[in-house]
């Protein structure tokens, strides 16, 4: 019998969409989204869309373990309580850590604060939300004084321009990208898009700034510059900012200068400043590509600025705004989750605040100083300075830049704990301890999106096995070190406490406030409305926009306007290439739970690497081949893509791949450790790397209904199809026994029985195991990266084949009865590349038109833009797409 529906909230990135969630009869979910929720009206994306199919138990972790061994709670609970309490009384409290996650709800996180910032009385928490926003919230506090995101969604509707810099809305925040777009075909919106890349965005946008990587202090500030010098200052804000009249526009660069720092024209430069001096309602979105940097602090700083000294702030249609990585960012800023704050948004630094965070907790001590950053955090660990370490629901062997210096760190560590809710993560093999955590799904709380707005995220699933959620792990290990202060009776009770100190003592000092709910009870959070903070007592709503009359949290109530400096760029040595990392459209972080689906793996079922035309000339290297990618003795190896997206020089790799999906392609161990000075954010935009041709003497590419064995290749990347694993191989020696090789490689049924075709001259070998007249294993092995129909090989993987059949798999390839699809680029209706070139072959001039003729981009609208550079492009033939069908989507560029 299927359940009610429950409303939730997406556990993804930071657009915070919501959901209703309906479980069915036979155990499935059913997935929509909330056309009452004000951040998404109903709309998903392709993950969003995609969640009830990662809701699966495989790979779960269901019960404790110590040291490998199933343990019961008591005993895993009783051990990490007095591992961490041994640490801090021989140690003292610096000595141990808890490196939390944007992934966990407010409760969750507003009790591991409090625990280590008010009861072990150090600050040693920090989160991965470090490596995501650190440095907007560093460069809100520099300018407002306080960490707040000043508009709303709304407000990119509203405005006439909207600047996007460093931020691929459109894969990275899809939802919030097709609000942008709807209703840019209502009000003819401008769209500039400020990034090094030619991103989805970028295809979208009506003006392009390819600018160098970290260019944007020296745009924005050329900018700053511009609007003051041609009068587009508000004086009617300028009471509410201080130092207006302390800026020389003298030691600000010119049009030329930001040109040439920049590497763009000046003309684009000038076309760019009158846009925005031109438009009042004009809103600048930022994320990775302005916060992940060494100087982000300062590109925030320089944003803030321009919008600040016009006055466009706080105003319908206008403002900066961050858009946050993931769900619960915000949420984690709000209860104090960086190791530089306190709680309730209030300064570690500030003895007042300390004094009255401790006597609102009640608790026997405070944390004096800020703890470690995250990347300073795991250094310390190396340096043995960390006895004990807590991680929640993160993957920093994946995430962290240097991680195999990380991995280190986590192996000398003397104790390791990990809360998780997979069992085998490039982390959680290094625990000493770990605590099934109730996963999506199963979990009570609240998250907080980019746009401030606080949304339940609400249970529709039992607890499997014996997994807690995490704010009642935490309480109970507080409770077990002998801490008062964590019985709370739900994760209700969490937040009303959450929400008391939120308005302890603030009188309209702090901006966080949320003291209207204060008193909430169990069936008032049970029926808690998303609203967005602040939302002081007494008030009856939330507050959609702040600043437009000022009032900022500095002492003075006025906003600080710090005039950052161009950074001065580096010498770069002619061999090297800059490697720029980020997110693609369909998969989630580490590919934990995005990893699992067949359909999110349809675009891009590799890792890859996006090299310019050029330089692939210059170095060797064709169409998806495979290349290495060093720093000092860290390498990676991926599928090149090349393209002229990429700006000569730099190269771009995705984040999310580990060692669980590929051989090499954590792309996070080449990323130097650099951070930001104020923020602390580690800059994984811009390292130094070097790129080669690997050269390989085989390739392979394999389906099989079993996990293939990947021991001892030098090249691997498996992904999840419907039937089973696709893998893709290569391998430097020559191999004498393909049929032994074909039999261990997909670990076929010793009954298998196999066909094969042997061509040894020219180096190609196939092969295809068939049991119960099903096939069950196939393996192509070329000199060359292999060309056969993968779509059609996945799909065909298990299905019936009779013998007359059999010849297609050797053959790689449907019949002409059975075109090929190709890699998916609309998840949401699985429509592969071939389809779409056919339907735009066939005539479909449009996007609606494609959508019509094949359903592509009818779902989440994600798509979109790519099916408009398909239709722009124009240049594929039937008979050249047919020819080959990659699982991956980036064997051959698109066009
Ligand atoms: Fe989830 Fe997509 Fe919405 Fe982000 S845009 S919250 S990933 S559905």
């Amino acid at each position: 019998m299927a359940g009610a529906g429950v409303k939730t909230t997406c556990p993804y990135c930071g657009v915070g969409c919501g959901i209703i969630a309906t479980p069915r009869g036979d155990g499935a979910v059913e997935i929509a989204g909330d056309p009452d929720h004000p951040a998404n009206f109903g709309r998903l994306c392709s993950k969003g869309r995609a969640l009830g199919e990662t809701l699966s138990l495989e790979g779960r972790l269901l019960a404790p373990r110590i040291n490998g061994a199933a343990a019961g709670w008591d005993a895993a609970l009783d051990l990490v309580a007095r591992r961490f309490s041994e640490a801090i009384r021989d140690h003292g409290p610096d000595s141990v850590a808890f490196y939390v996650s944007g992934q966990l709800l407010t409760e969750d996180y507003y009790l591991a604060n409090k625990l280590m910032k008010g009861y072990i009385g150090a600050a040693n928490i920090d989160t991965n939300s470090r490596l995501c926003m650190a440095s907007s919230v560093a460069g809100h506090r520099r300018g407002f004084g306080s960490d707040t995101v000043p508009g709303c969604y709304e407000d990119l509707e509203q405005a006439d321009l909207v600047v996007l810099t460093g931020s691929n809305l459109a894969w990275c925040h899809p939802v919030l990208f097709q609000r942008l777009m709807a209703a840019r075909e209502r009000r003819g919106t401008r769209i500039i898009v400020i990034d090094p890349r030619r991103t989805a965005s970028a295809e979208q946008a009506d003006l392009h700034l390819a600018l160098r990587p970290d260019g944007d202090v020296a745009l924005f500030t050329g900018l700053l510059r511009h609007l003051l010098m041609t009068g587009r200052a508000d004086p009617a804000y300028a009471g509410h900012l201080s130092g207006l009249p302390d800026i020389d526009c003298s030691s600000l660069p010119d049009d030329a200068a930001v040109a040439a720092r920049t590497g763009l024209s000046v003309a684009e430069v000038a076309q760019f400043f009158e846009e925005f001096g031109a438009s009042e309602k004009v809103v600048t979105v930022y994320s990775q590509g302005v916060n992940q940097s060494v100087c982000g602090t300062d590109k925030v700083s320089a944003i803030l600025n321009c919008h600040l000294v016009t006055g466009r702030i706080g105003r319908p249609g206008m403002g900066p705004f961050s858009v946050t990585g993931q769900p619960n960012a915000m949420g984690g800023r709000e209860v104090g989750g960086l190791a530089n704050m306190l709680a309730a948004h209030m300064e570690i630094e500030d003895g007042t605040a300390r004094e009255r965070v401790q006597r609102f907790w009640s608790s026997p001590v405070i944390a004096t100083r800020p703890g470690l950053k995250a990347v300073d955090l795991f250094k310390a660990i190396s340096d043995n300075k960390i006895k004990a370490l807590w991680i929640m629901g993160t993957n920093p062997a994946v995430s962290l830049p240097g991680s195999d210096a990380v991995v280190r760190a986590l192996r000398a560590c003397p104790f390791v704990v990990v809360s998780d809710v997979v069992e085998e993560t490039d982390t959680t093999r290094h625990a000493h301890v770990l605590l099934p955590a109730a996963a999506w799904g199963e979990k009570d709380g609240t998250v907080t999106n980019s746009e401030r707005r606080i949304s339940r995220q609400r249970a529709f699933l039992p607890l499997p096995g014996a997994a807690r959620p995490d704010w009642a792990i935490i309480a109970d290990v507080a409770q077990r070190m002998g801490f008062s202060g964590f019985d709370h009776a739900g994760p209700a009770a969490v937040f009303a406490e959450h929400a008391a100190l939120s308005c302890f003592e603030n009188n309209g000092l702090r901006d966080f406030d949320i003291g209207a709910h204060a008193a909430i009870d169990a069936a008032g959070y049970d029926n808690l409305a998303p609203f967005q903070w602040p939302q002081p007592a007494g008030a009856i709503e939330g507050t959609p926009r702040v600043f437009a009359a000022g009032g900022f949290f500095t002492p003075d109530r006025k906003a600080r306007l710090p005039i950052p400096r161009p950074v001065v760029e580096k010498v770069k040595n002619s061999a090297t290439y800059t490697l720029n990392t980020g997110r693609i459209r369909d998969q989630w972080h580490t590919m934990t739970r995005t990893g699992a689906v067949p359909r999110l793996m349809g675009q891009f079922g590799e890792p890859f690497c996006e090299i310019h035309p050029r330089d692939a000339r210059n170095l060797g290297i064709a169409p998806a081949s495979l290349v290495t990618v060093r720093r000092q003795e860290a390498a990676i190896v991926l599928r090149a893509r090349i393209t002229d997206s990429q700006r000569p020089g730099e190269v771009f790799v995705p984040m999310h791949w580990s060692d669980r999906f590929a051989a090499r392609g954590r792309v996070n161990a080449l990323v130097a450790e650099a951070t930001d000075p104020v923020s602390g954010q580690p800059g994984f935009k811009a390292t130094d790397g070097i790129i080669e041709a690997f050269s390989a003497e085989w390739h392979a590419f394999a389906v099989s209904v079993v996990r293939p064995c990947t021991e001892g290749l030098d090249y691997w990347a498996l992904a999840p199809v419907a039937g089973g694993y696709g893998l893709e191989c290569a391998g430097r020696a020559p191999i004498a026994d393909w049929p032994g090789f074909a039999r261990s490689l997909t670990a076929a049924d010793a009954g298998a029985e196999w066909t094969a075709v042997f061509d040894r001259a020219n180096g190609i070998v196939r092969m295809a195991a068939f049991a119960a007249g099903r096939l069950v294993a196939a393996v192509f092995v070329s000199r060359e990266p292999v060309e056969v129909a993968r779509t059609f090989l996945a799909g065909a993987l298990g299905a019936e084949m009779p013998g007359a059949q059999r010849f297609r798999i050797l053959a790689g390839r449907g019949g002409s009865d059975a075109p090929a699809d190709g890699a998916i680029l609309c998840a949401c209706q699985s429509v592969g590349v071939h389809r779409i070139n056919r339907a735009i072959a066939a005539g479909a001039a449009t996007v609606d038109a494609v959508g019509a003729a094949c359903g592509a981009g009818t779902g989440c609208g994600s798509c979109r833009s790519d099916i408009q550079r398909m239709i722009t492009a124009q240049a594929v033939t039937v008979d050249s797409i047919d020819r080959v069908e990659p699982l991956a989507g980036h064997r051959r560029p698109i066009a």
